[in-house]
C-alpha cells in the first residue's frame, strides 16, 4: 500500500528524549497508522533533560495528539502533567501523554505492556502467579507495579543493589526482596522468571562476556517456569537460550516493546491497535 501523503489534516504524535534519533517507535506507530490508513504521522523529537515542561506546553501549542517519553525526561514528564493516572503516580515516571481536550494526561504503559506481553506470548495469565523480578531500575519498576495490580500472588525483587530492591518492591504489597545469597532460592521458588535489568543487551551470540551476560543464575531455572527477558536486541538473549535449551516457555522483549506501543496508540487514536503489523515493522528492524 503506498503511503499516504501528509497533508494539512494530518494529525501528528512524536517520541521525546535525549538520545532518540535511533528509537524504533517512530517506525512502530508509523505502521499502525498505515495499518488501519489514519491520516496520522509519527516523529522523533530531541528533547534533553531539563526539557520536559517546554516540550508539554509545545504539545498543547502544536495540537500534538499525542507524545511517547524515554530517557531522561520521564520523571520530569511525570511531575509536569496535568493528570497523572495511578501508575504515573506510582512510578513518579510517565512515558505517554494524551491530549484529552485542554488537558495533558500521562500514563506509563510499560508495565501493563510486558504483562499483556507475557500472557500473549505464555499462554498464561499472572494473576495468582509467583514472580521474581531481577533489576530493579524503570522498567523493573513499572513491571512490579503493573504485577501487583494484576494479581500476581507474590512477587520477588533480587538486584545488584539492594537498596533499590527495597524501593521498586515497595511498589507492590505483594513484593518482598532477596539478598543476593537467597537469590537461587527464590527464583527456583517462582512460576515466573522476569529479567528486568539491562544485562545482555546487545550481546553478539559467539561474543565475549559469557556468565556476564546472564542476568540471573542458571540454577534458579527449573522445568515448569515462564522466562521473560525485558531486553529486545537481540531477540534471543543468552538467558533466553539458556531457559530454550532447557525446553522452558520463553518471553522476548520485543512483545513488551510492541504492547506498551500498542496501549499508547489506543489512547491516542482510539482505535484498536494493529499489533501484527506493529510487530513486522519491528522484525524488519531487529534481528
Ligand atoms: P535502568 O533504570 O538503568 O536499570 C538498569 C537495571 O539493570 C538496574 O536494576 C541495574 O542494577 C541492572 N544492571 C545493570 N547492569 C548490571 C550488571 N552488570 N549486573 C547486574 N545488574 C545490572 O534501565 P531500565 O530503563 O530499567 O531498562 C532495563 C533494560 O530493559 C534495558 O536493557 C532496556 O533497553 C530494557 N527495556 C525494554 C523495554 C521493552 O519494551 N522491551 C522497555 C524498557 C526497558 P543496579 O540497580 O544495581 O544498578
Amino acid at each position: 500500500m503506498a503511503r499516504r501523503p501528509i497533508t494539512g489534516q494530518t494529525r501528528l504524535a512524536a517520541v521525546i528524549g535525549d538520545p532518540v534519533r535511533h528509537s524504533l517507535s517512530p517506525a512502530i506507530h508509523n505502521a499502525g497508522f498505515e495499518a488501519l490508513d489514519l491520516d496520522w504521522a509519527y516523529v522523533a523529537l530531541p528533547v534533553s533533560a531539563g526539557g520536559g515542561a517546554d516540550a508539554l506546553a509545545a504539545m498543547a501549542t502544536f495540537g500534538l495528539e499525542g507524545l511517547s517519553v524515554t530517557m531522561p525526561l520521564k520523571d520530569e514528564i511525570a511531575a509536569a502533567v496535568d493528570v497523572a493516572s495511578d501508575a504515573v503516580t506510582a512510578l513518579g515516571a510517565c512515558n505517554c501523554v494524551v491530549r484529552d481536550g485542554d488537558r495533558l494526561v500521562g500514563h506509563n504503559t510499560d508495565g501493563d505492556g510486558f504483562v499483556q506481553a507475557l500472557t500473549e506470548e505464555s499462554g498464561e495469565s499472572v494473576d495468582g502467579k509467583s514472580v521474581a523480578v531481577v533489576g530493579a531500575g524503570g522498567a523493573a519498576r513499572a513491571i512490579i507495579d503493573a504485577l501487583g495490580r494484576t494479581g500476581a500472588a507474590s512477587i520477588v525483587v533480587v538486584n545488584r543493589t539492594l537498596d533499590r530492591a527495597e524501593r521498586a518492591a515497595a511498589l507492590a504489597s505483594v513484593a518482598t526482596v532477596a539478598a543476593a545469597d537467597q537469590a537461587v532460592e527464590a527464583i527456583a521458588a517462582c512460576d515466573v522468571v522476569v529479567n528486568a535489568t539491562s544485562v545482555g543487551m546487545g550481546w553478539v551470540p559467539g561474543g565475549s562476556g559469557g556468565a556476564a551476560d546472564l542476568p540471573i543464575p542458571l540454577e534458579g531455572l527449573r522445568s515448569g517456569q515462564i522466562v521473560a527477558d525485558i531486553v529486545y536486541q537481540p531477540l534471543e538473549t543468552p538467558l533466553l537460550a539458556e531457559a530454550r535449551a532447557r525446553k522452558l516457555v520463553t518471553v522476548g522483549g520485543v512483545g513488551m516493546l510492541v504492547h506498551q506501543a500498542a496501549i499508547a496508540f489506543e489512547h491516542w487514536t482510539g482505535q484498536p491497535a494493529p499489533l501484527d503489523a506493529m510487530r513486522a515493522a519491528v522484525a524488519d528492524l531487529i534481528s
